[in-house]
């Protein structure tokens, strides 16, 4: 409508959505924009600050004395500042996991980031992955993807990810943050993870990475009418 093309990808933690985001944003030419590391950003600002995540009152306060911005490196790689810090390492730890899930849940929080995140698809062809990008942020995208995986799945993968990064989690507690997550993302009232109703749904449980790719980029190329490498 304006001139570019959105592809939103929504669905649960651990489904993929980020490296699947990513991969299709190298091969279509466009913008990856990972949403989720914004909300990351403000629950490491809450850790940091020691206040309680879930009082509405202390974060917002909290979010007003905060500049919070995505920067893209040379290499094309989204990195999150926080006060001119880049906090995009840290974000990921699992700790932080949940404080962004808490503070995410807060209506007055979504309001805040909404336009910081449509700014990015006025601007740029995008792929942006979430969990309310095609039923909230961008309601219009030309495309809409909800990547599904069963916790179980999605808990393995994690599990594996971890263990190659040193880390001696056991699977019930890989299983257990997911469950969290999931319950607060479906749950909450303000922008809750559902499928948009014009969103194609993906099961990657029984998938591999590039059985999912693969498929993806047969979705991108037949609803969008583009060829991979070919910026629009
Ligand atoms: O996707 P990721 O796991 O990095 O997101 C961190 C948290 O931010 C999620 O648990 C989810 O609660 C929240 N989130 C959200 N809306 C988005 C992206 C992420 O509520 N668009």
């Amino acid at each position: 409508m304006n001139g570019f093309n959105a592809i939103a990808i929504d669905g649960p933690s651990g489904a993929g959505k980020s490296s699947m985001a990513k991969r299709l944003a190298g091969a279509f030419s466009f913008l990856y924009v990972d949403t989720g590391a914004i909300y990351r950003t403000l629950g490491l600002a809450c850790c940091r600050a020691g206040i309680d995540r879930r009082d509405v009152s202390a974060v917002m306060a909290l979010l007003e004395t905060l500049d919070i911005s995505i920067r893209y490196n040379e290499q094309g790689v989204q990195c999150m500042i926080l006060n001119g810090e880049d906090v995009s390492r840290e974000i990921r730890l699992p700790e932080i996991s949940l404080c962004a899930s808490d503070v995410s849940a807060l209506p007055e929080v979504r309001r805040f980031l909404l336009e910081m995140q449509r700014k990015f698809a006025r601007e740029n062809n995008v792929v942006m992955d979430g969990r309310d990008i095609g039923t909230v942020v961008l309601p219009d995208a030309e495309l809409k993807i909800f990547l599904t995986a069963s916790p179980e799945a999605r808990a393995a993968r994690r599990l594996a990810e971890l263990r190659e990064k040193g880390s001696n989690v056991d699977y019930e507690e890989v299983l257990r943050d997911i469950s969290y997550r999931d319950e607060q993302d479906i749950n909450r009232a303000a922008a809750p993870l559902r499928k948009a109703a014009d969103a194609v749904e993906l099961d990657s449980s029984e998938l591999s990475e590039e059985e999912t790719f693969a498929l993806l980029c047969e979705i991108v190329i037949t609803r969008l009418a583009l060829s991979p490498e070919e910026s629009v």
